[in-house]
């Protein structure tokens, strides 16, 4: 009966603590510094959108392809999960294409003919009579936009149906987690979802991972089913075109930024000015035409995305005598990966039972 401490209550750990408890006979306890209602520069899963843009290309694609038929399911059968479905338009620009600008088109979401055509529902190409001036090509499906503030405490929400037990604790060490267990007794695996955080986590300390900011606007104003984002736009490389409208009231996100390694988390003023220039020249339904004077301004808000060389870190390892999952480094895609890195996690947790079931060599 695996006793089992997951480090972090993110999207990431959540997920995971969900996945195992419904498992019979594991005992599961989620520990972590921020909660579900916590908005911090340390805990990501707050900020992002969210939405479904596949990332990966197809070589790496394994969680996206995994997640996307339970974040369907939840979105036809679950309503207080808090999605809904939008379609997203993904656009790649003539300068971009005639550039040849990689670092826009290298994109797995940007390829001609991906990967992701066969699993998103209602792809298509858009004929060159429907593209808007200035594009060269895109192609449209159904997606989902998650309120990430009713998702994340409606997953605490399930796990504690599935008897998970929540502790606050700042820890300094990985292994600490071991002790922290509901039961009492000493957890025989711990699961590190601890994001970006990863880098300063005594026994992982991991340099690969490192911080993208993304600053964003939430506005009032509806952007009517269409979830638009472009290969690239003309206010720099750091930044980045999307929007999208979060389910069941909660206002409409307008992004954003890309800045590799920046972690300031104040929003810059200029920054969204831009940010809702871009929004509303795309989109003008917006603001039915008026502007981006025309848009009601919730909040502003940055998030770092835990990003990490050599992509996400999904293993066992043993630390101090306990076994340990990661999984950690999700940049942005941390929501539509969810359920196929928590399958994976599974799956380790499955092997070290088996290990450790074993009787040992003499
Ligand atoms: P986090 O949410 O950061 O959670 C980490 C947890 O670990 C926290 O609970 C923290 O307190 C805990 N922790 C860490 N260290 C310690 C410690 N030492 N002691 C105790 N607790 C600790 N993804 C999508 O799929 N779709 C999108 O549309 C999307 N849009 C985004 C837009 C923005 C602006 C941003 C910033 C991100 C976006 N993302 C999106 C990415 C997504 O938000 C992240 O990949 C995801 O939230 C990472 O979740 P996580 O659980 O791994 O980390």
């Amino acid at each position: 009966m695996p006793n089992i401490v997951v480090l972090g209550a993110g999207v990431s750990g959540l997920t995971c603590a969900l996945q195992l408890a419904k498992q019979e006979g594991n005992v599961v306890t989620v520990v972590a510094k921020h909660m579900p209602g916590d908005y911090d520069i340390e805990y990501t899963s707050p900020w992002a959108g969210a939405n479904v843009l596949p990332m990966a290309l197809d070589k790496d694609s394994r969680w996206e392809r995994r997640t996307w038929p339970v974040l369907r399911q939840l979105v036809k059968e679950v309503p207080e999960a808090g999605m809904h479905i939008q379609t997203a338009r993904v656009l790649r620009r003539q300068k971009d294409v005639a550039s040849g600008a990689k670092a826009a088109l290298a994109d797995g979401l940007f390829e001609q003919n991906p990967w992701y055509k066969e699993v998103m529902d209602n792809f298509r190409e858009i004929p060159a009579n429907e593209l808007p001036p200035g594009i060269h090509s895109g192609c449209e499906f159904m997606s989902v936009c998650i309120n990430t503030a009713i998702y994340l405490p409606w997953l605490v929400g399930q796990c504690a149906k599935h008897g998970v037990q929540f502790k606050r604790a700042v820890l300094k060490h990985v292994s600490e987690a071991a002790d922290l267990s509901h039961t009492g007794k000493k957890a025989d695996i711990i699961i590190n979802a601890s994001g970006l955080l990863a880098c300063r986590l005594g026994g992982v300390m991991d340099q690969a991972v490192y911080p993208a900011r993304g600053q964003i606007v939430v506005v009032r104003n509806e952007a009517k089913g269409f979830m638009p984002t472009t290969s690239g736009c003309d206010d720099g490389s750091d930044e980045i075109m999307y929007v999208m409208q979060r389910a069941l009231g909660g206002g409409t996100v307008l992004g954003g930024t890309y800045a590799k390694n920046n972690w300031d988390p104040n929003p810059d003023p200029n920054i969204a000015v831009r940010i809702m220039k871009r929004a509303v020249e795309a989109h003008p339904e917006l603001t039915d035409g008026k502007g981006s004077e025309a848009l009601s301004i919730i909040r502003h808000g940055v998030g770092l995305r835990p990003c990490r060389e050599g992509g996400v870190r999904i293993e066992k390892e043993k630390i101090d005598g306990t076994w340990v999952v990661h999984n950690y480094g999700h940049a942005g895609w941390g929501y539509q990966g969810s359920y196929g890195c928590a399958e994976r996690v599974l799956e380790l947790v499955d092997e070290i039972v088996k290990q450790e079931k074993r009787p040992s060599k003499l």
